[in-house]
C-alpha cells in the first residue's frame, strides 16, 4: 500500500520490505476502511461530488465505508484503484489514511513470506 512516507512512526524508521517487488497483497483485503475525509480528498482528485465518489467508489458493511473491489488476476479481486498491471497505486498521492500506514511497523509479513518463498523456489518472481 505505501512504500515510502506515512505514519510519523515510520518516517522515524527505517523499512525492512520493498513494496515495489510486490504484486500489491494488502491492496486485496476486503475490509480497506475510508473515511469521509478520505473520500472527500479522492473526489477533489476526479472533480466530482463526495456522494458521486461514495457510490462509485465505496462499498459498506452497515457500518464503515470501504473500498470497492474489482476482478484481479492475481489475487483473483483487488482494490479497484490497484492498476492490475503496473501492481501500484492509481491514486497514490491522495490514498486512503490506512494504506499510508500500513503496515505500520518495519517488516511487512506478506513481502517476508514473498521472499522466503521465492527463495525456496529460486525464482525471484513467483508470487505464493
Ligand atoms: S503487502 Fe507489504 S510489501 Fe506488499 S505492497 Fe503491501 S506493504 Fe508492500
Ligand atoms: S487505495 Fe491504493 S494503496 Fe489503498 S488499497 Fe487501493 S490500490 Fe492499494
Amino acid at each position: 500500500m505505501s512504500t515510502d512516507e506515512s505514519s510519523a512512526t515510520k518516517k522515524s524508521m527505517k523499512v525492512l520490505y520493498n513494496c515495489d517487488v510486490c504484486p500489491g497483497y494488502c491492496c486485496t483485503y476486503t475490509e480497506i476502511g475510508i473515511s469521509k475525509h478520505d473520500i472527500g480528498r479522492i473526489a477533489k482528485r476526479f472533480k466530482i461530488d463526495v456522494d458521486v465518489a461514495i457510490e462509485r467508489y465505496c462499498k459498506t458493511d452497515g457500518k464503515r465505508l470501504l473500498l470497492k473491489h474489482k476482478r484481479d488476476k492475481i489475487y483473483k479481486t483487488a482494490c479497484r484503484f490497484l492498476d492490475t498491471k503496473s501492481r501500484k497505486c492509481k491514486i497514490y498521492e491522495d490514498r486512503p489514511k490506512v494504506c499510508r500506514a500500513y503496515p505500520e511497523e518495519k517488516r511487512c509479513g506478506y513481502y517476508d513470506f514473498l521472499m522466503w518463498e521465492r527463495e525456496r523456489q529460486n525464482d525471484p518472481e513467483c508470487i505464493p
